[in-house]
């Protein structure tokens, strides 16, 4: 029989998988797959990437010492086309954090209907701890040891956390150097001089933007004079907090790694956003700054978390006060999290599809390199309008039509795609 010390062991390892990102994708699928009726052999080939690189970098540091650098880039399902997903720049990276953001990607392709699987990388460093020159030859040093990887046919690199246009512009530039010819098409989220697409910096904020006032809508709530908060100050939420902001929304509060800014009046977004610096910290330069968590449970219409996973946990659930939570980051809500917002009739937008603006903005930049005619930024809000729309309300539809939650029904959109191409190749 199990004694009370084992039953508390149980419950502790219990808590942890429920963060184990992998594990809880790997759950979500499960029940997605099922619901859509496909066999466990579905299961067993989606939940874990197709393949995983592990490389060492060595790089050479200002002070003449070389560091070795470990990096990783995950590919998890390539049958509906390349696979496609960012590159992540962070002391905490893990491969099994690597793998799951890469299963996030094909989710959001599937979802926002991109001709891709999913991918991701990641390297483990801080880079806020490194000089320019040191992270150049890092971002080179990642590109020669995944080169034969990945492609524009094979698989598409993109910036994520703490990774942005420069990088990419510098991994671009090694790619080509190895391939002998110039190749576009092998990133994005490139300068626009390099190639870039317009409106690619801001398109997951706009994603976003778009989802919050979808979800607004369902609601009841005016976005005007509306309260937000949003929980972090880096790509995304530092773009959201400026769309919010001119949209009439009330920024309440806003976050970064350090701490978080809290004004009921509403903070003076445009003064925050030319003190931040490059990684997205402005609390720094303040005195009266309140916790993350602090901030997440503060009385508020609408909550965005847009910083890093497992942030809304069976710990804290319970004391949101949002009405609506679109999580702009990749895994900020645990399964537990979400079971609990679900039955505090909080509207749940899910990371896979409010966040998915990034890729599709991505796809247009890859679709512009390859034919090499380019859109105008009205143009490409145009697309993305139309995308996110859609998929928001289908993924809504579904939800109140199967009785499931918003997650659970963009994992079905989500995999359906992907399940329907493999079989189609034989594969299952
Ligand atoms: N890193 C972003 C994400 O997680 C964008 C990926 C891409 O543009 O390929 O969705």
């Amino acid at each position: 029989m199990m004694g009370e010390k084992d039953k508390q062991t149980n419950t502790n390892r219990e808590q942890k998988e429920n963060r184990d990102v992998l594990l809880s994708t790997q759950t979500v699928i499960g029940k997605a797959l099922e619901k859509l009726g496909y066999s466990s052999e579905v299961f067993e080939l989606m939940k874990e990437p197709m393949r995983m690189l592990t490389v060492r970098i060595p790089v050479r540091m200002d002070d003449g010492s070389t560091k070795i650098f470990t990096g990783y880039r995950a590919q998890h399902n390539d049958a509906v086309g390349p696979t496609k997903g960012g590159v992540r720049f962070h002391p905490n990276v893990t491969e099994k954090e690597v793998k799951a953001l890469s299963i996030w990607m094909s989710l959001k392709a599937g979802i926002v209907d991109l001709p891709y699987g999913g991918g991701k990388g990641g390297i483990i460093c801080d880079p806020r701890e490194m000089s320019f020159r040191e992270l150049e030859r890092l971002s080179r040093g990642y590109v020669r040891a995944i080169s034969q990887v990945v492609g524009p046919t094979k698989d598409i690199p993109a910036p994520d956390v703490f990774t942005n246009s420069q990088i990419m512009a510098w991994m671009f530039d090694e790619y080509s150097r190895i391939r002998e010819f110039d190749s576009p098409g092998f990133i994005t989220g490139k300068p626009v001089v390099l190639g870039g697409s317009h409106g690619r910096e801001s398109a997951t904020a706009k994603g976003v933007t778009i989802c919050i006032r979808e979800a607004a809508k369902k609601k009841g709530i005016d976005i005007n004079g509306a309260r937000v908060v949003i929980q972090g100050f880096g790509n995304a939420g530092s773009f959201l907090a400026k769309f919010m902001h001119d949209s009439g929304a009330k920024v309440i509060a806003i976050s970064d790694a350090y701490g978080a800014l809290y004004d009921p009046e509403g903070l003076d977004i445009d003064y925050l956003l030319d003190r931040r610096d490059s990684f997205g910290t402005v609390t720094k330069l303040f005195k009266n700054t309140i916790s993350n968590q602090e901030l997440l449970e503060l009385d508020c219409d609408i909550l965005v978390p847009a910083a890093i996973e497992n942030q809304i946990t069976e710990d804290n659930a319970d004391k949101i006060k949002a009405k609506i939570v679109v999580e702009a980051a990749n895994g900020p809500t645990t399964i537990e999290g979400t079971r609990v917002l679900t039955e505090n009739d909080v509207l749940l937008v899910p990371d896979v599809l409010a966040s998915a603006g990034g890729v599709t903005v991505s796809y247009f930049e890859w679709v512009q390199n390859n034919q090499g005619y380019y859109w105008t930024e009205e143009e490409v809000e145009a697309k993305l309008e139309h995308v996110m729309v859609q998929s928001f309300d289908n993924i809504y539809k579904l939800a109140r039509r199967r009785k499931v939650d918003m997650r659970l029904a963009a994992y079905m959109v989500g995999v359906r795609k992907m399940a329907e191409a493999s079989r189609f190749r034989g594969w299952i």
